[in-house]
């Protein structure tokens, strides 16, 4: 049987803390909206102590948005687990989420407290929020740089204390996927109790694998993985969720894992994520780029058009997009032909030389031809004939 992966989504809360994305209350209860129709397991709406309008975000949220979890993020002490709770009590599904740094070099710089201190912390936070709800996710911040048995006592004791989801968060991007697999592995054999929770990771792209090592915790074990759309988040960002979520779909006789989502909703959300945050989307990003889907190269055009299946090994219209042909110097006469048949255009053969003759030569000039300058030829080809029905 295939294993249900949850997806929880923190494009609200590490995603905004990308550099120079503010996003008005309205857009993210927007974004939150397009989240729930994507169908995520959880949202993690904000961080409710930071600002009143990170409160007043995670409240209206929780108040307006059903189906997923709605989390709230909070330090281990008081004043922010109950700040979080009075924004995500509103909501049927109220999840509070509580961390705390384990790692020594956090320690000694950033909290200057001893272990011991970190794990009564961890112990009373995870107490009071688990009196205000059963859902209640502790992470144990700087997970991979944190001695190892030293972790375990920690989320042994989370969960001891009622966390039903640990999260192992690799949040400086340090760790390679085997590393980070080795590490989940570790801590299903020396956690106790591990086997009443599920253990949920959130991989950092500094160096450009925060996908890969959620893949790889995944395959051992990891029930939930956390990222963002179109992977914005601080630094390098964080995972890319649209590209976990294809790389299960695509290769789920390699995974054998599922998820809830309704994958016709990435591209809309990630569109509507770009534009609202203004942090646009590479070109050649995977699942969600501009390019993703197009092919410029003759051989490659000719072969998507006898079947797409010779190179795409997606469908674009499966995650809400269509395929856009792109017309350049490389591309065949076949390709523009059936570009403008596409458009209801019909052309004699001595046409079609002409205009792709002309395509070519706009291609030498400019290194993308896009819809409008094919019309724009074919238009001028027939004079402006009636044959033209876009
Ligand atoms: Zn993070």
């Amino acid at each position: 049987m295939q294993k249900k992966i949850e997806i929880f989504d923190t494009t609200l809360r590490d995603g905004e803390q990308s550099p120079g994305a503010t996003l008005s209350i309205e857009e993210k209860l927007k974004i939150a909206h397009q989240l729930a129709k994507l169908n995520v397991d959880t949202i993690e709406a904000g961080f409710p102590i930071a600002s009143n309008d990170d409160f007043e975000a995670v409240k209206l949220i929780a108040q307006n948005v059903e189906g997923p979890y709605i989390s709230g993020l909070a330090r281990a002490i008081e004043k922010d687990i109950l700040c979080s709770w009075n924004a995500v009590k509103y909501s049927n599904k109220p999840c509070i989420h509580t961390f705390i740094s384990t790692s020594d070099i956090h320690l000694k710089y950033m909290f200057k407290k001893t272990r011991e201190q970190i794990l009564e912390m961890t112990k009373n936070a995870v107490k009071l929020a688990k009196s205000l709800t059963d859902r209640v996710q502790f992470s144990a911040m700087d997970a991979t740089r944190t001695d190892k048995d030293y972790l375990c006592k920690v989320i042994q004791t989370a969960i001891d204390k009622g966390a039903v989801v640990v999260n192992i968060p690799d949040t400086v991007g340090y760790s390679q996927p085997d590393e980070f697999g080795r590490l989940i592995n570790y801590i299903k054999e020396n956690v106790e109790n591990i086997n009443n929770a599920m253990i949920s990771v959130h991989c950092h792209n500094d160096l450009g694998l925060a996908v890969s090592n959620s893949l790889e915790a995944i395959k051992r074990g990891a029930g939930q993985v956390e990222g963002t759309i179109n992977g914005i988040g601080e630094r390098a960002g964080n995972a890319s969720l649209e590209e976990i979520i294809m790389n299960l779909k695509t290769r789920t006789d390699y995974f054998n894992c599922t998820t809830n989502i309704n994958i016709k909703e990435i591209y809309p959300i990630s569109k509507m994520v770009s534009q609202y945050t203004g942090i646009s989307v590479q070109r050649n990003k995977a699942i969600v780029g501009e390019n993703a889907f197009s092919h410029e190269a003759g051989i490659h055009q000719h072969g998507m058009l006898s079947n797409p299946l010779c190179y795409e090994i997606m469908k674009p219209e499966d995650i809400g997009r269509i395929t856009k042909m792109v017309f350049g110097k490389h591309s065949g006469k076949h390709a523009i032909e059936n570009g403008l048949k596409k458009l209801n255009y019909k052309f004699s053969q001595e046409q079609l030389n002409k205009i792709t003759e002309k395509i070519k030569e706009l291609a030498d000039k400019q290194k993308t031809i896009l819809e409008e300058d094919i019309i724009a030829i074919a238009d001028y080809e027939l004079n402006k004939s009636s044959n033209y029905l876009y």
